[in-house]
């Protein structure tokens, strides 16, 4: 594996945020074992990725409620209308700041070629949950597994897991360019 140091912890934090929703930097000193200012700066790497949210003397994950705006109400696809489950939420942000919620990366793949001044747009991992950046992540497309819409589209960070899925559920790896080619032209037939 030729993950680096810094990123096998950002990657721990992510993990550990996920089952404690707040830790503060002292707990993560703690469970580290480094300093605070590698606690801030690895924080400040996640919070740029959009991951994670700097809250008084800790950090928060962004969730996909937080990432949906304050809203109370679960939001539904801005393409098909679906209730919108955490699994699979797809958070797109535009530049102006507006932001737009879609089922799964289907549906938010196919509603990025019709939009201009997209910021970001964030997917869960399929298997690790945390929430990565579509543009650079890998897709298993027409597997097995359909959690929501169909051809299913799952998203990995890493293109290993992608393959590994894929030997087993079946479909086809792609990169968000190719998936994206390929929904489309799924869609006009
Ligand atoms: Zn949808
Ligand atoms: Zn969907």
């Amino acid at each position: 594996m030729d993950i680096s140091i810094p990123n096998r912890r950002q990657a721990q934090i992510v993990a550990w945020l996920q089952e404690n929703d707040t830790l503060t930097i002292k707990e993560l000193v703690a469970r580290l074992n480094v300093s605070a200012m590698t606690v801030h700066r690895d924080l400040d790497k996640l919070a740029a990725d959009g991951l994670v949210r700097k809250v008084h003397g800790g950090a928060k994950l962004v969730t996909a409620e937080a990432a949906s705006g304050e809203t109370t109400v679960s939001p539904s696809c801005v393409m098909c209308n679906t209730a919108v489950s955490p699994r699979t939420v797809f958070t797109i942000t535009l530049d102006d700041g507006r932001k737009e919620t879609a089922c799964c990366a289907h549906c938010g793949i196919l509603r990025l070629s019709q939009l201009d001044g997209v910021g970001s747009a964030l997917t869960p991992d399929f298997i690790y949950g945390r929430m990565v950046n579509v543009f650079r992540a890998w897709f298993v497309v027409g597997s097995d597994a359909q959690l929501c819409c169909v051809p299913s589209t799952l998203c990995f960070a890493r293109n290993n897991d992608a393959q590994k899925f894929q030997q087993g559920f079946h479909g086809e790896v792609m990169d968000f360019t190719a998936v994206q080619q390929y929904l489309i032209q799924s869609h006009m037939n």
